[in-house]
């Protein structure tokens, strides 16, 4: 019988096309071999790093034509993890970013995922054509400003005040993204230690050093490093240069080709996770894993109603940060992660008729405020972490976004979307001050019209380390957050799901 087999599909063979030879091989198989079991792989966490795996598992399992189940397990109601929208004036038609807002260019995961998806996406709006779309505030003076759509005007104004530092700092970046890289690409990926394929492609030499103390020891000056590249250390991370590691501060310089979906990066990561065909569970989580022998897992979860409260599972991928997944795991894993410092980040978005007031800026009253106000430090001030990092400017940065119409009411108002990062939660003061209103009144309904906080872990405090979490934190016990010290983005995430996808596909035997 298997003769035969191999003689019609020679035959057959003869007649198709190279590509889709490979594929019918497969369907020529001998009846009398039993199907394989199917593995099942459960997944904590449907963010970046959840979806991510189970998108790659799906793709990798089907070229090696491994029958697989995936469940994913998500405590909150939402895809997405820290890639989520809310609706302005609470209108879902009306969405703005609350977490993860940008990807870029190289992202390849995201971008091709976008692409397949046929997801729309679109760079950064800037408003006003007249005014700066962007300035960096020290508390004191904006030390830089950027016009709509930058101009030689600008470029001038940076190569007269810094010299050859942001040519130095593109060349800087273009090395260190090009060694990163190399991460999605054989003979490195997949890599099974951070740590290992961090070091062998340089990269713990940026990691091993603080901001500063790299971009000193590559010869890049420190004033434009204080002004421009700790304006975006801060708003990309709330972390100050001499804090933040010097991998994690070339990152901030990454920006070619900014994006963002179209009503929510979040819906990348819902089509991933439709595209791996997983069983996935809202509204619940997980709050035991127990390892019953070398290759099963029972997972315990709490939560809306499924087929079954404990399930058993060949491998678990852990999507998230541990310190915040509250799991009990029994036994304690062989190598259990360890507890972070992530920073508390207050994400206030609100709505305005109000632009922001250049009296509060230092500007004269007919000058504009810019739209993106990023901040630094002013001369001679050094802080520390979290809510003292912030120094004197107060704010990590304030975004006019985008007007919008508050329609609620039969109001009909021309408004503004703006979006505030802080350490603390933004008081009256505050917001009277940077809208102009008089600092004894109190911010009204008519001058604030929404407002939606939210406080996040949104990213570890990136100390410098030239170690890294493990991957497999036991026999079939996957855990992705560890790259996170490393790198902390929706496509790194996205990266390290892939990378445990291809090492899980691939340490099932034939
Ligand atoms: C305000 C803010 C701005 C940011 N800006 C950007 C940006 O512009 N660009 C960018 O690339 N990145 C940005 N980031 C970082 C980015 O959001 C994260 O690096 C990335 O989204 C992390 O994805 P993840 O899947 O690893 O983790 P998460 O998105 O945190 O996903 C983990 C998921 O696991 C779930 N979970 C945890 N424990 C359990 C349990 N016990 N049971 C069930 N489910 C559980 C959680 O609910 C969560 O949904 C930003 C983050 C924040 C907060």
């Amino acid at each position: 019988m298997k003769v035969q087999h191999v003689s019609v599909a020679v035959l057959w063979l003869a007649h198709v096309p190279r590509g889709i030879a490979a594929l019918d091989q497969v369907i020529l198989k001998d009846a009398s071999v039993t199907p394989r079991a199917p593995k099942n792989v459960a997944i904590i966490g449907a963010g970046s790093a959840g979806s991510s795996t189970a998108y790659f598992l799906r793709k990798y399992s089907k070229q090696r034509d491994i029958p697989l189940n995936i469940t994913v397990y998500e405590r909150d109601g939402h895809i997405g993890g820290r890639s989520t929208t809310v609706g302005v004036y609470g209108d879902d038609q009306n969405p703005v970013e609350l977490g993860a807002s940008i990807f870029v260019e190289v992202n390849q995961n995201l971008v091709n995922a976008a692409r397949e998806f046929n997801l729309s996406t679109s760079g950064i709006r800037e408003l006003h054509s007249e005014g700066p779309a962007l300035g960096i505030w020290n508390g004191r003076e904006f030390v830089y400003t950027q016009a709509s759509g930058g101009s030689w005007r600008d470029t001038a104004k940076l190569f007269w005040k810094y010299g050859l530092a942001p040519l130095k700092t593109v060349n800087l970046m273009k090395a260190t993204v090009g060694k990163f890289l190399k991460m999605y690409e054989e003979p490195y990926f997949p890599w099974k230690s951070l740590s290992q394929v961090a070091y062998d492609l340089g990269l713990t030499d940026a990691t091993a050093f603080t901001g500063e103390q790299f971009l000193e020891k590559n010869g890049i000056g420190k004033l434009f490093a204080q002004d421009i590249i700790q304006a975006s250390t801060r708003v990309n991370y709330a972390q100050n240069l001499p804090l933040i590691h010097g991998l994690e501060s070339m990152v901030c310089m990454a920006t070619d080709g900014a994006q963002a979906i179209e009503g929510g990066n979040w819906q990348i990561f819902s089509h991933m996770l439709a595209a791996a065909e997983a069983n996935v569970y809202l509204n619940r989580t997980v709050d035991k894993v127990s390892k019953l022998d070398e290759s099963a897992y029972v997972i315990s979860s709490k939560g809306t109603p499924i087929d079954s409260e404990q399930q058993v599972f060949d491998e678990v991928v852990l999507a998230g940060p541990y310190q915040y997944s509250n799991i009990d795991f029994d036994p304690e894993p062989r190598h259990l992660p360890d507890s972070i410092p992530y920073v508390q980040l207050h994400v206030t978005l609100f709505t305005s008729k109000h632009k922001l007031s250049p009296g509060a800026f230092n500007l004269p009253s007919d000058e504009l405020v810019p739209q993106v106000v990023l901040t630094t430090l002013p001369p001679g001030e050094h802080h520390g972490n979290g809510a003292e990092g912030v120094g004197s400017p107060g704010f990590f940065s304030i975004s006019l976004l985008r007007p919008s119409m508050d329609t609620r009411g039969n109001r009909d108002k021309l408004e503004y979307v703006y979006k505030v990062f802080s350490p603390m939660p933004l008081n009256e003061t505050f917001i009277a001050n940077i809208l102009g209103l008089a600092k004894d009144e109190s911010v009204s309904e008519e001058d604030v019209s929404w407002m939606y906080r939210k406080v996040w872990h949104s990213y570890p405090y990136e100390y410098p380390r030239v170690t890294f979490e493990e991957l497999q934190l036991d026999d079939g016990l996957w855990y992705t957050a560890g790259i996170e010290s490393f790198i902390s983005t929706m496509e790194t995430s996205s990266l390290m799901g892939k990378n445990i996808a291809r090492l899980m596909v691939d340490g099932w035997k034939e």
